[in-house]
């Protein structure tokens, strides 16, 4: 586009092209926003307020060079592109805009590649790339549930914050930042809210994942800008969401590494030790990757302290049912304690989620109160999926009744297994034909102390699906529809024998938990046995999956008259709830109620 500049009317505001110049080097430019509609360079200097606008002509390298080069020794000028609205210059803007981009481009590897050593990146407009304030998070610790523990080792950050002079004054050092460690939505940002909150200081928040898409220099000039804020406003939390994205192992993963994460994160580190420890800023991280952190980030003085924030226990799933349950309306009979029995593996934000899935559908009812069945159905929404309508009579409908009353049978007639929930050929979304639900015992899933009676138990129920299909339509009519089942078979009769040495190899690990597979430090998982003993495992699995379909069929045959009358039900009602299934059941076993079948090798 041809070079038109536009002078500047007010001649106290203008600047010239070389003058501009000579400010950069001075170190007396803070920000220049160029805008290529109209050939302006918009520049602010320091100590002024106004803008003073530069005319431009069509080619200025040497500005983004002055600047990029005062970058590099101290100052950070800001760098932006805005053009102004200017319909007749559409088509120049884009131009231009593109023509700029690409220079900036060029430009930013030149520069990297001559200062590798330094890591210095160029600061380069801080309009878009954002980080979050918020003055008043308006979260306490009583909002937050479930986590005890976490919450307990976080209040001591709290009087960090609040009376700083306490520690100082008999010598102690503050930390710096605590990293918290846990599956997803079980908290940590709300717990990071928290502390914020407790101290009564500004929450500034960042997400590292925002940090990987950018050009390269922005991410470590947000850190900065970032850092810079929160010291202005200290005592004050600074959060860092998702660090993993940032803090990576470097060098580590696949097609070699980031230039962009790597700087962000050299720029973090920077920062980190950068200012003292009683700076009044503490930086809380989280993640739930804690292994592929570059470990750089846990050295003493940066995230030394670390917080794990795990899913909730029994007790914690009723906390935070509990908290969430404050502003909502629940009927008398709801019973928190049922919900959390019924929940384990749900995190903070599932629960927070399910009382709201329940409130909707409340409000869907016109009901005024919440109620047990819209809590059962949002739990069902959630851990299976929407509701669809009932498939019409059919032989598909039929099959799967068998498959599922086959789970269903085999639940309440085993001896270690926890009792059936209920069953359903109600279909759901994702191609669920129907399912067959246990109550688990808490206290089981919450140890994850599993004992092998209760593990077969659960190979033989899985199985009972495709045993029923087979026991009552035969070989020719089996479905894949069991495929799923035999996946969970598969893998847990395998972790009987590698992991938990439940299987006539005896008691030996054959294989450390393999939680890396894939972008960090170990790139490939490494088989830990011979050929010979794997020969054996895979002889071992298939004994211990075939005695458990030999079981699950000998049961259902053993009980067809039984199998027939339940699907006929369930044929009818499409769903049977555990009680009414287990009066059936008992009106045709003469096992007395507490010896039932047990079920070993
Ligand atoms: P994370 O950061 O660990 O992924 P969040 O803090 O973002 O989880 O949790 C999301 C939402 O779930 C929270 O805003 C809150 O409503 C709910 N929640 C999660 N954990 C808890 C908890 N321990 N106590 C109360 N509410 C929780
Ligand atoms: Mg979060
Ligand atoms: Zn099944």
């Amino acid at each position: 586009m041809l070079a038109t500049p536009v002078l500047a009317q007010n001649q106290e505001n203008a600047l010239s092209y070389s003058e501009l110049l000579r400010r950069i080097d001075a170190g007396e430019v803070e920000r220049v926003v160029i805008d290529p509609a109209q050939d302006v360079a918009r520049v602010r200097l320091e100590n002024r307020e106004e803008t003073v606008e530069v005319p431009l002509f069509d080619r200025h390298p040497e500005l983004f060079q002055k600047i990029a080069q005062q970058n590099r020794s101290a100052e950070t000028i800001e760098l932006d592109v805005q053009p102004s609205r200017d319909p007749s210059a559409a088509f120049g803007i884009a131009a231009n805009i593109l023509l700029i981009v690409l220079l900036i481009g060029g430009l930013m590897a030149i520069v990297r590649r001559s200062s590798q050593a330094g890591n210095q990146a160029m600061s380069f407009g801080k309009s878009r790339a954002r980080f979050q304030m918020d003055a008043k998070t308006g979260v306490m610790f009583d909002d937050v549930a479930g986590i005890e523990e976490a919450k307990e080792e976080l209040e001591e950050v709290v009087s960090f914050l609040k009376k700083p002079e306490r520690f100082t004054a008999v010598g102690a050092k503050i930390p710096k930042g605590v990293l918290l460690v846990g599956p997803p939505g079980t908290g940590k940002t709300l717990l990071a809210k928290a502390i914020a909150g407790e101290a009564g200081v500004p929450f500034f928040s960042i997400s590292g994942s925002e940090f990987v898409e950018m050009f390269v220099g922005v991410g470590a000039s947000r850190v900065r800008d970032l850092f810079r804020k929160a010291k202005e406003n200290a005592p004050a939390i600074v959060f860092i969401d998702e660090i993993d994205a940032v803090g990576r192992q470097r060098g580590a993963g696949i097609g070699g590494g980031n230039d962009e994460r790597e700087q962000t994160l050299n720029q973090l580190l920077t920062e980190m030790d950068g200012f003292e420890g009683n700076s009044g800023v503490i930086i809380i991280a989280a993640t739930n990757r804690p292994d592929v952190l570059d470990r750089a980030l846990l050295r003493p003085g940066r995230f030394d302290r670390q917080t794990i924030v795990d899913l909730p226990s029994y007790n914690g799933r009723l906390g935070i049912l509990d908290v969430h349950a404050r502003n909502k309306k629940l009927s008398a009979e709801v019973s928190l304690e049922a919900i959390a029995r019924r929940t384990p593996g749900f995190s903070g934000a599932d629960l927070a989620n399910l009382l709201n899935e329940a409130a909707i559908l409340t409000g869907r009812r016109r009901k005024d109160a919440i109620g047990p069945l819209e809590v059962d159905d949002a739990i069902d929404r959630i851990t299976v999926g929407l509701q669809l309508t009932p498939l019409l009579d059919s032989k598909k409908k039929r099959l799967i009744a068998y498959h599922e009353v086959g789970h269903a049978l085999l639940m309440t007639l085993l001896k270690n297994s926890d009792p059936l929930n209920k069953v359903t050929i109600i279909p759901r979304s994702g191609g669920v034909g129907g399912f067959a639900q246990q109550s688990f015992n808490e206290e089981t899933i919450d140890s994850g102390l599993y004992t092998r009676g209760w593990l077969m138990d659960r190979l033989t129920i899985t199985l009972g699906g495709r045993a029923a299909e087979q026991e009552v339509f035969g070989e020719a009519e089996v479905t894949i529809g069991a495929s799923n089942d035999l996946r969970v078979v598969a893998d847990l009769a395998r972790e009987m024998v590698t992991r938990y040495g439940m299987s006539e190899l005896g008691p030996f690990a054959l294989e450390t938990q393999n939680n890396e597979v894939f972008l960090g430090r170990d790139l490939m998982p490494k088989s830990e046995y011979s050929e010979e003993i794997s020969t054996l495992v895979d002889r071992q699995v298939r004994a211990i999956a075939v005695h458990c379909y030999e079981q699950a069929r000998q049961i259902l045959r053993e009980h067809r008259v039984l199998l027939d009358r339940l699907v006929d039900i369930l044929l009818d009602e499409e769903t049977i709830e555990g009680d009414r299934f287990r009066e059936i059941v008992a009106e045709y076993t003469e096992l007395p109620e507490k010896q039932l079948i047990a079920n070993n090798p």
